[in-house]
C-alpha cells in the first residue's frame, strides 16, 4: 500500500486511521505501488491462501499475522443458462455471494477491515448496518476476540438479528432509518475509539469488495464480462467493483476493456436510479424508505453521487422494481438455478430482467448478475407471498 487519495481533491497522505480528506472531507481511496505488482497471475496470486486473501498484493494490510478469516470470497461464477434463456440473453453468469461465511458479500470488506483495524490498533470494532454488515462484522470480531458494537435501525428482519447476536456482539437498536443509526455509529466512533468499519476505516473497508471483481476475472480466465448488474444501497460497492476492474487493467493482468456497470435498486427506495434519469444527477435524500428489500433500505446514499458518476463512465445503466417484481425475481432465480437468494438478489434480477425488456442490454453481451445475500437471512420475504397465493387460492 502506498498512500490514501482524496477522491476529490487528489491530496495524498500516509496510510492511518483516517478516511476522510482534512482539506476538502472528500473520501480518501487506497493506492497501491502498481508498477511493483507482477502482472503474471501466478506470480500476482499469494501463495498457501484459499480464500480472498490470495489476492493480498492489492489489499491494504501490511503483514499477513493480522488476518482475521473465515475464509471469505472465492465463491462460484455460475453459467445460468435457463435463467439466460428465459431472459434472452447469449451468456450469463451468476456470482454467488450467497454462499460466504455469514451469508452475504459484506464479509469480504468486513475480513479486511477487522484485520486493518486491528493492525492500526483498535481495541474494538462496530458498524452501522442493515443488517449483513452486522451479522459479518459479529461473526469476525468473535473470531478475533474484539468487543463489537453494531447500530441497526429497529425494524430489521428478525433472523438477521438472531444471527447477529448469536455472536455475542452488542446490538444497538436505533428508533429510526438506517441513516439515523449510521449517525450514531459516527458519534460512537469519535467518542470511544472503536473502528466503526464503514465509517471511520471505510477507506479499507471498501478494498475488500473489489475483490469480487478480481475474482470474476480470474474466473472468465484472466477477462472482464461485458456487464456486471448488482444491487445499490449507500453506492459504496458499484466504486469498489469499478476500482477492482481498473485496477487489474493497471497492472496489466486484463486487458483494457472494463465492463459495464449498472445497478438497481428498490423502487421504495431509490435515490441513486432518481438522480440517474434526473438532469444534473443530483442526488435527493429519500426520508422514510418502504420496501421489503431492507439491505436497501439507505435514503441517504454515501457515495450516491460517486455511483452515479461511474454507471457515467461505463456507460451502465440503473432500474428500479418494485416489492412484487422483487419477489418474482427471487422466485425467477430460485426456479431456474436453484439459487435462495434474499430480497436484494431479487432487485438485481428483476431490474436485470427489465434491463433486457427496454433493449439496456443487448442479447450478445455476456453479463454477470451479482447475488449478495442468501434468501434464509429473509424468509418473510417470500412466505408472506407464498400465503397470499395461497389465500388466493381459497378465494377462487
Ligand atoms: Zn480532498
Amino acid at each position: 500500500m502506498k498512500a490514501l487519495r482524496c477522491r476529490e481533491c487528489k491530496a495524498t497522505y500516509p496510510p492511518g486511521k483516517m478516511s476522510t480528506c482534512p482539506k476538502c472531507l472528500g473520501p480518501l481511496e487506497v493506492e497501491y505501488e502498481y508498477e511493483l505488482i507482477p502482472r503474471n497471475p501466478a506470480k500476482f496470486i499469494e501463495k498457501g491462501f484459499t480464500d480472498l486473501w490470495r489476492y493480498r498484493k492489492l489489499l491494504p494490510l501490511k503483514g499477513s499475522s493480522q488476518i482475521v478469516s473465515l475464509h471469505v470470497g472465492l465463491t462460484p461464477l455460475l453459467k445460468a443458462q435457463r435463467l439466460a434463456e428465459k431472459l434472452k440473453l447469449k451468456t450469463l453468469y451468476v456470482k454467488n455471494d450467497a454462499i460466504n461465511p455469514t451469508g452475504s458479500f459484506k464479509d469480504r470488506p468486513v475480513t479486511v477491515a477487522v484485520s486493518k483495524a486491528i493492525e492500526l490498533g483498535f481495541k474494538a470494532v462496530g458498524c452501522a448496518s442493515t443488517g449483513n454488515l452486522a451479522a459479518a462484522t459479529a461473526a469476525h470480531a468473535a473470531k478475533a476476540h474484539l468487543p463489537c458494537y453494531v447500530f441497526v435501525p429497529e425494524n430489521l428482519e428478525p433472523n438477521k438479528i438472531a444471527q447477529t447476536s448469536i455472536f455475542g456482539a452488542n446490538i444497538i437498536t436505533v428508533k429510526g432509518t438506517y441513516d439515523q443509526a449510521n449517525r450514531m455509529a459516527a458519534e460512537a466512533a469519535d467518542r470511544n475509539n472503536i473502528a466503526i468499519l464503514n465509517v471511520s476505516i471505510r477507506s479499507y473497508y471498501v478494498e475488500g469488495s473489489k475483490t469480487t471483481s478480481f475474482e470474476i476475472c480470474e474466473q472468465l480466465g484472466w477477462r472482464a464480462p461485458d456487464h456486471v448488474i448488482l444491487p445499490m444501497a449507500s453506492g459504496a460497492l458499484i466504486c469498489s467493483l469499478n476500482k477492482g476492474f481498473q485496477e487489474l487493467v493497471k497492472v496489466g493482468l486484463i486487458e483494457e476493456k472494463t465492463p459495464r456497470l449498472s445497478g438497481a435498486q428498490p423502487a421504495g427506495c431509490s435515490p441513486i436510479i432518481d438522480a440517474l434519469k434526473r438532469a444534473g444527477g443530483e442526488v435527493i435524500p429519500v426520508e422514510e424508505p418502504k420496501t421489503i428489500a431492507k439491505s436497501l433500505a439507505i435514503g441517504e446514499p454515501g457515495d450516491g453521487i460517486y455511483a452515479v458518476k461511474t454507471i457515467s463512465q461505463t456507460r451502465g445503466c440503473g432500474e428500479a422494481v418494485s416489492d412484487e417484481e422483487l419477489i418474482e425475481g427471487i422466485q425467477l432465480l430460485a426456479k431456474t438455478e436453484g439459487i435462495f437468494t434474499e430480497p436484494a438478489g431479487g432487485v438485481t434480477v428483476a431490474a436485470l430482467k427489465k434491463m433486457r425488456e427496454n433493449g439496456e442490454i443487448e442479447k450478445d453481451e455476456d453479463v454477470v448478475c451479482y447475488i449478495t445475500g442468501n434468501g434464509l437471512k429473509t424468509p418473510e420475504a417470500v412466505t408472506h407471498s407464498i400465503q397470499n397465493a395461497l389465500n388466493r387460492l381459497k378465494v377462487a
